[in-house]
């Protein structure tokens, strides 16, 4: 649980922080043998050329089709993305923040490498800018609902909880300035749950309109007081351990924000290569399959801390969605 022997309580209380804590806050490509002159760059269309030497960069860009549906992220899904050994995936959620913000986008500007931010609908209304910010430089944006409501998704009604996706999703659209959702055909097609709490009904509307859900593979338990040394010394314990998979940070929490240039450091160190996801057409093709052994960590979290809001164990109905 939680990757390194980390005591349940302290798992229960982090993913107690996990889900609240944000409402607190308005195939593969082989690396070079040698390195090159230049760090690589992303492939993605317009994307610029780093040209700091010895920089991390963005080592290929993987395109994740979403039709159909996807339900990615070994902490609460039995699939994720196929990433090679020692690739990893960023992503920081809770944000757009002035300030920590603002430093993760530096920091990441720095290494010429792209992440993928899971907004908060309201958050991306209030700083449009930073939305603005985040897609110039390349990065990709997902929603993470309206409100990142404390109870979770899980714990509203269906229509309040199909409402904090549309407006989630709406929200970060017009902050991107896109048009405003239209049932569909969203723009921003890449959904994270906030605590991880699917229910029945809004995984079926996401896959519906063709959204993508990510959770995660590991985490760097950043919505602790934890302190930037001991929070690098953590994710990196972890990624060792795990070797690749899909990154959960916060770009809200300040810990994150200062320890993240020694992080990339030691990702390039330790040879580590970081994949820039990005919405693709199409249905999303093949993904790697947990170990038989699999169960959902989160569900085991939410059980502990929510016990009312279990998830439904019944087999996804066929809902008709009005909006
Ligand atoms: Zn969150």
């Amino acid at each position: 649980m939680f990757g390194s022997g980390r005591s349940l309580s302290l798992t229960i209380a982090s993913l107690v922080c996990l889900i609240t804590c944000g409402s607190a806050v308005a195939q593969s490509v082989a690396k070079p043998a040698s390195a090159p002159e230049t760090a690589p760059m992303a492939q993605s269309g317009g994307a610029e050329a780093c040209s700091r030497k010895n920089a991390l960069g963005t080592s290929r860009v993987l395109e994740v089709g979403t039709t159909g549906g996807l339900e990615v992220g070994f902490k609460t899904y039995r699939h994720s993305l196929l990433l090679d050994d020692k690739e990893v995936v960023l992503t920081f959620d809770d944000g757009p923040v002035p300030g920590s913000t603002e430093q993760v986008l530096d920091a990441l500007k720095a290494e010429c490498v792209k992440a993928t931010f899971f907004l908060i609908g309201r958050n991306a209304q209030d700083h449009p800018n930073l939305v603005r910010r985040e897609i110039a430089e390349g990065h990709t944006i997902g929603s993470h609902s309206w409100s990142h409501p404390e109870k979770t998704l899980r714990g509203l009604s269906e229509a309040a909880a199909q409402a904090e996706i549309v407006d989630g999703i709406s929200a970060v659209q017009t902050a991107a300035g896109m048009e405003a959702y239209v049932a569909g055909k969203p723009r921003v097609s890449f959904f994270r749950f906030p605590g991880f709490a699917d229910t029945v009904a809004t995984r079926a509307l996401l896959r519906d309109r063709n959204i993508g859900v990510f959770g995660a593979d590991l985490w760097a338990s950043d919505w602790t007081s934890i302190t930037p040394s001991a929070e690098l010394r953590l994710i990196l314990q972890r990624l060792d351990h795990e070797r690749r998979g899909i990154i959960l940070f916060h770009d809200t929490r300040p810990q994150t924000a200062a320890m993240l240039p020694s992080f990339l450091a030691e990702l390039k160190r330790k040879g580590y290569r970081v994949v820039h996801m990005v919405p693709g057409s199409g249905t999303p093709g093949t993904l790697r399959d947990a170990l038989p052994a699999w169960s959902s960590e989160t569900e085991a979290i939410l059980k502990q801390v929510m016990p009312g809001l279990l998830r439904p164990k019944a087999s996804t109905p066929k809902v008709k969605h009005e909006m």
